[in-house]
């Protein structure tokens, strides 16, 4: 498996630190409102990312934080005459709602940055202890950016150039600061906003202190992956680096994966052009589905642009891995005790090609728009061989490879049938009164039939008891 490192600026080979696991870290949102469909572009391309190391038979620990404490948090709560914490606690919330809408699964761990100041202080002393860091005369404390010699590895640049840029840029209220390139670990309080105890002043921390400190205490000093979008790159994840690399002693993370900025009718999306949707919206007009086959239908490396046009291919396009599916679910339930022919046997191994070619685009730095063709290969493939005189047996061979090829791209593509506690219930007293008159084909039927969607039914001294799988 090879992929694009931002560090080398090569595809590599993925080695892991440790053989069979993934450490993986992913920036996560700001919460200060909904997220909008920028945000979606690297929750569900990352997710795919860890549904196919997953499918691989790697382990991995996954972890995305929220950003729980901000200005634009605050400015929001002190609008709405509210506290930070309730506007973050609603936008997780919501945010939750719209990943679950995506299929992108919850993160092993998903840590708040408001509880985690204890690890920041910790490790904001450690620098200073080491000389990286120093705190100014108001309490804010400075990153030494001139002391960590490998500043700029990650976004390529240099350090002199980056020098002269600064200079030019220095802000008033800044000339505490050793030298314009040094960021901001720990800063004082203001009149109004949340703040933590410590031992330069009441504050609270920089944004980039957070990612090292949660990465470390669940990921460990040394991690496997650490992605976001490519705007965090500068200066996010390179004082990330620096942050971490001089506490630690260690290199902070292998690969670094970001992906491109998906813009809205090729112009960037920003609140100011009044073009910026958030996922809340688009679910109203599409199953999220639709967007999340949108964003793997491209690479993630390359810049995306949203379209209504776009959006409805997208959605007629999943149409048709669906309506296939629908097609080989019913096949193999009008023949559900058959057994392949011969030929059938040779065409369900035949399809395991396209699993391949799957597994290549995927195994190319995910290259999840070559994926997507592969599983269209196959849905045509099962619309040209899967006749009203195939064996069920067949039909369901084929199923079960759509079905695995989209679940690793987090696609749904078949929508399990929905049965109501009510409609189970009846079906247990029917069974019941099968049971009582003898007939136990009957009794056996409807326990097949509950089982096929997911009720196992477990006889006991009280009476039939029922479970979802
Ligand atoms: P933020 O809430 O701004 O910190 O962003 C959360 C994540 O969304 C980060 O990984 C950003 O890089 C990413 N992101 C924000 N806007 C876009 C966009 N238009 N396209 C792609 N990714 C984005
Ligand atoms: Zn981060």
């Amino acid at each position: 498996m090879k992929l694009f490192n931002t560090l080398t600026r090569k595809k590599e080979e993925f080695v892991p630190l440790e053989e069979g696991k993934v450490r993986m870290y992913v920036c996560g949102p700001t919460v200060y409102n909904l997220i909008h469909i920028g945000n979606a572009r690297p929750m569900i391309i990352f997710d795919t990312v860890r549904r196919y190391m997953e499918y691989k038979g790697y382990e991995v620990n996954f972890v995305s934080n929220f950003t729980d404490v901000d200005d634009k948090i605050i400015k929001k709560a002190i609008e709405e005459g509210v506290s930070a914490d309730e506007i973050s606690n609603r936008y997780i919330e919501e945010c939750k709602k719209d990943m679950a809408g995506m299929n992108v699964k919850p993160a092993t761990t998903h840590p708040r940055a408001t509880q985690e100041i204890d690890g920041m202080i910790q490790m904001i002393q450690t620098l200073i202890d080491k000389g990286y860091a120093y705190p100014a005369a108001d309490g804010t404390v400075y990153f030494r950016v001139k002391q960590f010699q490998e500043y700029g590895k990650l976004s390529h640049k240099n350090l002199d150039d980056l020098q002269s840029g600064f200079r030019s840029l220095q802000v008033s209220g800044e000339e505490q600061k050793e030298d314009p390139m040094d960021f901001v670990l720990w800063k004082p309080k203001k009149e109004g906003e949340p703040y933590w105890e410590s031992p330069w002043c009441q504050g609270r921390p920089g944004w980039h202190i957070e990612c090292s400190v949660m990465s470390k205490k669940y990921l460990g000093e040394e991690i496997d992956i650490h992605a976001g979008g490519e705007d965090l790159i500068f200066p996010h994840h390179e004082n990330e680096i620096a942050q971490s690399e001089c506490c630690n002693g260690k290199i902070f993370a292998k690969y670094w994966m970001h992906n491109a900025f998906l813009n809205i009718d090729n112009k960037k999306m920003s609140k100011s052009l009044g073009n910026f949707r958030t996922v809340r919206e688009i679910s109203e007009q599409y199953d999220l589905q639709v967007l999340r086959f949108f964003m793997l239908n491209a690479h993630y490396r390359s810049p995306l642009n949203f379209s209504a046009d776009l959006m409805e291919a997208s959605k007629n396009a999943l149409d048709r891995i669906t309506d296939a599916a629908a097609h080989l679910k019913d096949r193999q339930d009008a023949a559900p005790d058959s057994v392949m022919t011969q030929q059938e046997a040779a065409k369900a191994v035949e399809a395991e090609l396209f699993v391949k070619k799957f597994e290549e685009a995927m195994d190319d730095d995910f290259n999840t728009a070559d994926a997507l063709a592969a599983v269209f290969e196959l849905v045509k493939y099962a619309n040209t061989n899967v006749t009203e005189a195939s064996t069920g047996a067949f039909a369901k061979a084929l199923l079960e490879i759509l079905v695995k090829l989209c679940d690793v791209l987090g696609l749904i593509a078949l929508k399990k049938e929905e049965i109501l506690d009510k409609e189970i219930e009846d079906l247990i007293a029917e069974r019941q009164a099968a049971r009582k008159e003898k007939n136990f084909a009957r009794a056996d039927e409807i326990r097949d039939e509950l089982l096929k969607k997911g009720i196992i039914l477990k006889d006991t001294r009280e009476g039939v008891k029922w479970k979802r799988a």
